[in-house]
């Protein structure tokens, strides 16, 4: 709608400081929410809205006598409706609201009574208050100012207890004073814009048309400016008091401080759990993979704590915790445990080292146990200990101690030995030279020298043998013995070996006989000519030198791998006792050497030596006066 009948298009507003309605700023303008609506509403309507700016009471005045064409924020009376036209909408409902400082007393009407009040002139709410504290017979001191502002500088500066403004001012202002509602509110009513008595019929209208939209749309020009004004206060009645609302912040702040605390807290719970979690985690493995078995016992001897023993018990099993020594050895090593155990909790000692044999899941072993006393977080005395499993420490011991006795032995064996050699060298060195000495004499006759011959002959033969027997043991011992393997006819060889001693047994009274199973044949092994050599000869020579009468017998069979060979005699034979003995270095029987046989004991531990290095092994099956049979085996197949 158009404002073209209206002839001016100048419309003069009275103004007056009713912030945030209409106010003069501190730059000279007035604004407020209700220019904001009327310059839209000019801007539509090509109306130009002047504001002739004074004290409420001056506006007042200035409509009556024609000086301004309107007013805004105006209560209905009786006695204006006389002098003014009041739109239909009222803009605003407003009450009128008692405001003190902080710590006022004021709560209440009745607390106003010989208090100094300020009120505005000519103000609807001041007068409304003066009737009521009149009719409540409160007795006040009213002062008046010229606008609100007025009204709560003189509260603020202490010039009036208390003072009474309309609530759209208070709430946008109140702060700013540093005052509060007093809680005493009352006389609501409406405010209206108004224009002088029947002068501006058709910019009534107008208004009229824009009032009803303006209040009841929220995103109105009006509205929207309202809220800005107002910082959004306007028309707020402070329903909670002050206390209750400090009261909502603190309690606020400490939930959310509480909140924070708890989400610290949880965090922090969390990760002290992790760690322990985690350290708990690295004691188990450890323990787990501790190759000993490590256990807490309380004082009636059952166990706290034990780790898995994996190594010990041979088991993954988890140990069962109800078990004692009792339960897991026997009857002596329990004891024997459980009294150092005891000895530990009553304080007699503080630590102690057991070693003892059992038998653990049906393993034989050594155990090393270290014991000592224990405090368990509650001040209970404890015993703990590690135990650890030293079988192979024990065997180990067990095969030095062994090894010492052998060398110790073959130490004594040495000497023993050497003593002998001195005797069997000396024994054919004094032979050669003693009888070489005698062949100097001319007067021998031919038969004497030539058995003086002879015998330097067999002493020099005795002698190499002897000398050949030390570098042949010495090479063995050194691991410098080389091996040969060449093709070898059996039976070839052996019939050697039958013709070579046949004489020798023959000369003593005793048969030699050649036993071969396949005369036809003529097997060939591989095998060490000298060592083979060696073997029989060695054999052989002792059976004819441990038999007295009888016969001797040597040959070979043969299996699927192996040729086993024998020499066999009907001799004075060996004790069992000595039977493997016989086979070490520089051991002889006893009662061969009071038979007065000569040897140095060497001879069957080379022939031994040989037959392992051509890869065969050798026995004995022999009883004393019955004879012995030598028994070996070399592989019919090329090594
Ligand atoms: P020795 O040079 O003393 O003969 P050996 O090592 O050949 O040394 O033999 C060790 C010991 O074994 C001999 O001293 C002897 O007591 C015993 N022995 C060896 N062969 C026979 C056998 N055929 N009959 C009885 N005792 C034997």
């Amino acid at each position: 709608m158009a404002f073209t009948t209206i002839a001016q298009k100048v419309v003069k507003v009275g103004a007056f400081n009713y912030y945030p309605a209409i106010f003069k700023d501190s730059d000279g303008i007035v604004k407020g929410f209700y220019t904001d609506a009327l310059k839209a509403l000019g801007d539509k309507e090509n109306i130009k809205f002047i504001y002739v700016y004074g004290t409420w009471d001056e506006g007042l005045e200035r409509l009556k006598n024609g000086q301004v064409d309107m007013l805004t924020s105006v209560a209905m009376t009786e006695s204006r409706l006389e002098y003014m036209d009041y739109t239909n909408t009222p803009l605003l409902t407003v009450w009128s609201e008692v405001y003190v400082k902080p710590k006022s007393e004021i709560n209440g009407i009745l607390d106003l009574h010989n208090k100094t009040i300020a009120i505005m002139k000519s103000d609807m709410n001041g007068s409304y208050l003066k009737n009521l504290t009149t009719k409540l017979s409160v007795n006040c001191n009213f002062i008046e100012t010229s606008d609100f502002d007025e009204v709560f500088k003189l509260i603020s500066e202490n010039n009036a207890d208390a003072g009474v403004v309309n609530n759209t001012f208070g709430a946008a202002k109140s702060q700013g004073y540093n005052l509060r509602s007093s809680g005493i509110i009352f006389n609501p009513f409406d405010i209206f814009i108004t224009v002088k008595k029947n002068r501006h019929t058709e910019l009534l209208n107008l208004l009229n048309s824009y009032l009803h939209e303006w209040k009841h749309d929220p995103n109105s020009v009006y509205n929207i400016s309202r809220i800005k004004w107002s910082h959004k206060n306007i028309g707020a009645i402070e329903i909670f008091p002050a206390w209750v609302k400090k009261g909502f912040y603190i309690t606020l702040t400490l939930l959310i401080v509480l909140f924070v605390f708890v989400v610290l807290l949880n965090y922090k719970v969390k990760i002290a759990t992790e760690k322990v979690k985690y350290s708990e985690r690295l004691f188990e493995t450890f323990m787990a993979n501790t190759p000993a078995y490590v256990y807490i016992k309380d004082q009636t001897l059952h166990h706290l704590y034990q780790n898995r023993m994996v190594d010990m018990l041979n088991t993954s099993s988890p140990t069962n915790k109800n078990s004692s020594a009792r339960t897991i050895f026997d009857t002596v090593t329990a004891g024997y445990i459980e009294k150092a155990d005891r000895e530990i909790l009553s304080g007699k000692t503080t630590q102690t080292n057991l070693q003892y044999e059992c038998v653990l899941n049906g393993r034989k072993m050594w155990l090393h146990d270290y014991k000592f006393s224990f405090q368990l977080p509650d001040g209970q005395a404890a015993v703990a200990g590690i135990s650890f499993d030293i079988t192979n420490l024990k065997q180990t011991e067990a095969e030095l101690r062994n090894a010492k006795i052998k060398a110790e032995e073959s130490d004594r064996l040495k000497t023993a030995f050497l003593a002998n050699m001195s005797h069997e060298i000396r024994t054919p060195m004094n032979g050669i030279l003693g009888f070489a000495q005698m062949l100097h004499d001319d007067e021998l006759d031919k038969e004497t020298h030539d058995q003086y011959l002879n015998i330097i002959e067999t002493c020099g033969e005795r002698l190499l043998n002897i000398i050949n027997d030390i570098v042949d043991i010495s090479k063995i011992e050194a691991g410098l013995m080389p091996v040969e393997l060449v093709e070898f006819e059996l039976t070839h060889h052996l019939e050697h070996l039958y013709k070579f001693f046949s004489p020798e047994a023959t000369s003593k009274g005793i048969k030699l006989i050649y036993n071969h199973p396949t005369p036809e044949l003529n097997p060939v092994i591989f095998t060490d000519r000298e060592k083979f050599y060696a073997i029989f000869t060695n054999l052989i020579k002792n059976a004819i030198k441990y038999t007295v009468d009888g016969e001797i017998e040597f040959g070979y069979t043969k299996n699927t791998d192996d040729y086993i060979f024998y020499v066999k005699d009907t001799g004075i034979g060996i004790r069992k006792e000595m039977q493997t003995a016989i086979f070490e270095r520089f051991i002889q029987v006893e009662n061969t050497i009071k038979n007065g046989v000569a040897g140095t004991g060497l001879g069957l531990s080379i022939t031994k030596a040989y037959i392992e290095m051509l890869g065969g092994n050798i026995r004995i099956e022999s009883e004393p006066d019955k004879g012995s049979t030598f028994i070996f085996n070399l592989p019919a197949k090329r090594m």
